[in-house]
């Protein structure tokens, strides 16, 4: 292998290492369990993973634990309504996600389990080269390579790669496939995910208590903590908008669900103005509003959001233009922007002099 290093003493190192100082995970088959004969469930392994993608596992932890105390089979969670899956999902962000894992959920309860092999998890709805790479390898042992930012921080370290990210992507993935070994690729999938999380951390790689020190070139070089090289992002721009939270004399707000498609599809949310540079008031009825002070602010993956709150207490008899007022109204399904709009709008004076508010 180039640079001399070997595959099988770079795997098997990392190997012996994850068998001792693997981290517990609730989604986890550890490896003494492994050994002992336990065999992941394929429908824990990628819900996790689809959980996972792009959040920490501190979150996902509390997340995972109520869909599966909810649904503990894929089965389960294929006859679930599309409303108490995405309720559940509240908060984790990547909506798009959830209804993909409804849909994937369907499908493999639909032909009776999850295929095995990587083209067979592939062909499922909302499965990417990612999912299906870490859920063959992990569930059922494929050697297959599962190439997460952890695994590509190592490896660029390891072979001390100085191209920049993300063009060397593609390299990097060619070079953690030539790691890979025929046997257990699954704990090594999670071994080089456990290194990155644990030891080669992005900012003070902890060398001295790494098992690939006697391989590793960045460190041989002193420029681990320097890799990988990330070309400079352009920033993001920032969008504006307004959000109308209006209540009703019976304490209902008046909600919409969000179009299917698109930014926070289907979820609950405010009726509000468009989101842009210089967003047009759109009151979803007429009302005596107050704009409360300060704004909302959020970042999506491509642009930060700061939203106007505008608040309203309106009479019983009222048609709004747009959404319907909703008596059973729980904040927790909202998605996380939206949260945050209502947490302002209860910190002003919205329910100033309502008895029990
Ligand atoms: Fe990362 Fe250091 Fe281990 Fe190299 S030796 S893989 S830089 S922790």
């Amino acid at each position: 292998m180039r640079d001399g290093i070997d595959r099988d003493q770079v795997s098997g190192a990392l190997l012996r290492w994850y068998d001792r100082a693997a981290r517990v995970l609730p989604w986890r088959v550890g490896p003494a369990e492994r050994a002992a004969g336990v065999v992941p469930d394929p429908y824990r392994v990628w819900l996790s993973e689809v959980m996972l993608q792009q959040t920490t596992v501190a979150t996902v932890k509390a997340y995972f634990h109520r869909f599966t105390t909810r649904w503990p089979t894929v089965e389960a969670l294929a006859a679930a309504q599309d409303t108490e899956v995405m309720a559940e999902w509240a908060g984790l962000g990547y909506y798009a996600r959830a209804r993909n894992l409804i849909a994937c959920a369907r499908a493999v309860a639909g032909q009776g389990g999850f295929p095995d092999t990587l083209d067979g998890l592939r062909a499922l709805p909302g499965i990417g080269a990612y999912t299906a790479a870490s859920v063959a390898a992990i569930a059922f042992d494929r050697s297959e390579t599962v190439v997460d930012g952890n695994v590509e921080r190592v490896v660029a370290r390891l072979f001390a790669v100085r191209d920049p990210m993300p063009k060397s992507k593609p390299m990097l993935a060619r070079l953690a496939t030539r790691l890979t070994p025929d046997e257990r690729a699954g704990d090594f999938a999670q071994a080089m995910m456990d290194l990155g999380a644990t030891v080669c951390t992005p900012r003070a790689p902890r060398c001295g208590d790494c098992p690939l020190a006697g391989f590793c070139l960045a460190q041989e070089q002193g420029i681990a903590a320097e890799l990988p090289v990330k070309t400079a992002k352009t920033p993001k721009p920032t969008r504006r908008g307004i959000a109308y939270v209006a209540i009703r004399e019976d304490g209902a707000p008046l909600l919409e669900t969000r179009p299917p498609k698109g930014l926070l599809g289907g979820m609950p949310g405010w009726p509000g103005s468009d989101w842009g540079d210089d967003p047009t008031p759109a009151p979803p009825l007429t009302a005596d509003w107050a704009l409360l002070p300060g704004v909302v602010k959020h970042t999506f993956t491509h642009f930060h959001l700061e939203l106007t709150v505008a608040t309203a207490r309106v009479p019983q008899a009222v048609n709004p233009e747009t959404g319907d007022f909703r008596p059973d109204f729980d904040p927790g399904a909202l998605p996380t922007v939206m949260r945050k709009v209502w947490d302002h709008a209860a910190s002003g004076d919205l329910f100033a002099g309502r008895e029990g508010a």
